[in-house]
């Protein structure tokens, strides 16, 4: 359980961390939180050659607001998430997602950036970003550039980084008077998802629905959106008939994933099931 030997770089600034990536990019990994690379370099399923350290780098790690916006550094970690004031006020998906993953110890090391980056399709952070239709800031030798998060992964720990990209920023919207709920199965060894999902719910005094986003996770080889589900609630008074036969359709034209913790009939009875409770806890809330 010792990694192989590499070179280590630990650069002040993203533009000293682009061209260390640039110069080694096919034998180089970016370590943030290090509680996903590190597990893999010490069962040697990665052996880069150089190590770029991004934690030194001032300024990554913050959460401001930005107007209808609130901007969070890629090296802030879950802890900071789940525990930020301004996104409690501002953008409670996001702290009631962090406050989920794994335990205390990988929540003060792990962060946004790496989370994404990742990809892991059983990865929390990523349902609720693309609930949010998040924007995910990456800054390679061209210069930067935003992604939509629904376009930001492409499946089994793919995303649309290239290999000389550094993920330094996510963009979310400010969802003050909407409800929010974030809600997963996992199992107790890991707290990885088997399923998770994310609810954002604008809801007027009749409890019609006027806009729903779901995110789901731990189903597919990627997050996705639940979008016959959304079209299915918009517009509807929310009771339980309503919510259970749209989340029925949350799995439409999905490929479920089969492992350990499920088959695919499991794993999509089981996501009917935590869409519905998440809509309710949600509206709940
Ligand atoms: C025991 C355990 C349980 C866990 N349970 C959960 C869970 O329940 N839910 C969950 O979502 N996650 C879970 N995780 C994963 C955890 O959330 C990690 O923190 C996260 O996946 C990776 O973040 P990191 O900062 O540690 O990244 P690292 O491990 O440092 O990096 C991960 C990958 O992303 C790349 N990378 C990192 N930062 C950037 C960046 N800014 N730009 C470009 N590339 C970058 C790295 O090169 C590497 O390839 C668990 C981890 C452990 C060890």
């Amino acid at each position: 359980m010792i990694p192989a030997p590499f070179e280590y770089y630990s650069p002040r600034s993203i533009n000293e961390a682009v061209d260390f990536l640039s110069a080694h990019k096919d034998d180089v990994k970016i370590l943030a939180g290090g509680q996903s690379l590190l597990p893999l370099m010490k069962m040697r399923l990665a052996k880069p050659g150089y190590l770029l350290d991004i934690g030194r780098i001032s300024g990554l790690d913050t959460i401001v607001e930005d107007g209808n916006h609130v901007i969070i550094g890629a090296m802030a970690t879950h802890a900071q998430i789940e525990r930020s004031d301004l996104l409690r006020r501002r953008c409670s998906l996001l702290p009631q997602t962090a406050a989920t993953i794994a335990d205390v110890q990988v929540r003060n090391c792990g962060t946004m950036g790496g989370s994404l980056a990742h990809a892991d399709p059983a990865g929390d952070l990523p349902a609720a970003i693309i609930a949010l239709d998040a924007e995910i800031k990456a800054v390679g030798p061209d210069g930067e550039r935003w992604i939509k998060a629904e376009d930001f992964f492409l499946g089994l720990l793919m995303s649309v980084l290239e290999p000389d990209e550094i993920v330094t920023a996510v963009r979310v919207p400010a969802t003050e008077g909407e409800k929010t709920a974030y809600l997963k199965a996992a199992p107790r060894s890991s707290g990885f998802a088997v399923v998770g999902v994310a609810v954002r719910l604008t809801l007027d005094s009749s409890q019609t629905c006027s806009r729903i986003a779901v995110g789901i996770t731990g189903v597919a080889d990627k997050a996705y959106r639940a979008e016959r589900v959304e079209k299915a609630l918009a517009g509807k008074k929310l009771d339980l008939k309503a919510i259970e036969q749209a989340a029925a359709e949350s799995t439409y034209n999905i490929d479920v994933i089969e492992d350990i913790n499920g088959s695919a009939e499991y794993r999509t009875h089981l996501t009917h099931v935590y869409v519905t409770r998440a809509i309710e806890a949600a509206m709940n809330g």
